[in-house]
């Protein structure tokens, strides 16, 4: 059987990719890529001339066949999606989940990936982190997402449309509260790349009033406090009797 190798590649920049991203791609026997455009222009920017194959939304399913086809022949097959870490909110696992049943051997080559970097500008404690993508498009929905994630009490990463940055802001100050710290990535690593760090109610006002929002966005939510909860009788009377004793 031949490898399937994971190769990250930028998110903007095209400075963002490693030695060993860039060996993968002029060696592999082919290069499956999500949107070909996109992987032409890294591809000529290193002078790299190789075979690609797209696997759009529409032909996933029977590209993903004859890539499979391919790697059972012995071939070398690099795997990239649109931009950062195949896999992150990116499609792929399906690849490599069936590459793993058959036996297919597969390589990480990590690079750029849009969630990490926001962490590393956003400054906000981030020892443990939820990840959670996309929320989901619909209202209610999305509501229900963010009240789950303000129970886990801890910074939390989604990823963001330019369309509904504004509405999800909206959603946070509701769920979350006004003051939430939020850090809002605008175009990381690119020429106007920016980085909110205010509260939730700053950063919509802010955004509400440019007269469009464009770019990729990463939107992080600050750690929720833990909700105060209703002490019942007898919880008031056994903390009052302990602070009794200690005096
Ligand atoms: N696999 C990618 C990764 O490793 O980051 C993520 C793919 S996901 C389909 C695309 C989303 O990532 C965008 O909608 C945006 O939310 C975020 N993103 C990608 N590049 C970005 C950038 N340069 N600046 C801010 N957000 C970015």
């Amino acid at each position: 059987y031949g490898k399937l190798m994971i190769v990250a590649t930028p998110i903007g920049n095209l400075g963002d990719i490693t030695l060993r991203g860039l060996e993968a791609l002029r060696t592999a026997d082919i290069i499956a890529a999500e949107d070909t455009r996109r992987t032409l222009k890294l591809l000529s920017h290193y002078e790299i001339k190789n075979k690609l194959i797209s696997f759009h939304e529409y032909s996933r399913e029977a590209r993903f066949e004859e890539i499979i086809k391919l790697l059972m022949e012995g071939k070398t097959v690099a795997l990239v999606s649109d931009a950062g870490t195949p896999v992150i909110s990116d499609p792929g696992y399906e690849l490599v989940r069936r590459c793993i049943s058959q036996g297919i051997g597969v390589e990480t080559l990590p690079g750029a990936c849009a969630a990490v970097a926001a962490v590393t500008l956003s400054g906000m404690d981030c020892a443990r982190f939820l990840f959670w993508g996309f929320l989901s498009a619909k209202g209610p929905a999305r509501r229900k997402e963010l009240e789950e994630i303000r129970k886990k009490e801890m910074p939390c990463i989604l990823y963001e449309s330019p369309n509904r940055i504004v509405k999800t802001l909206d959603d946070i100050c509701e769920v979350f509260g006004e003051e939430t710290a939020v850090c809002i990535c605008r175009e990381l690593t690119k020429l106007h790349e920016e980085c909110l760090r205010m509260n939730a109610v700053q950063a919509k006002e802010i955004l509400e009033q440019r007269e469009a929002v464009k770019g990729e966005f990463v939107l992080l939510i600050g750690k929720a406090e833990k909700e105060e909860k209703e002490l019942t009788e007898e919880q008031i009377l056994r903390e009052l009797k302990k602070r009794m004793k200690e005096g």
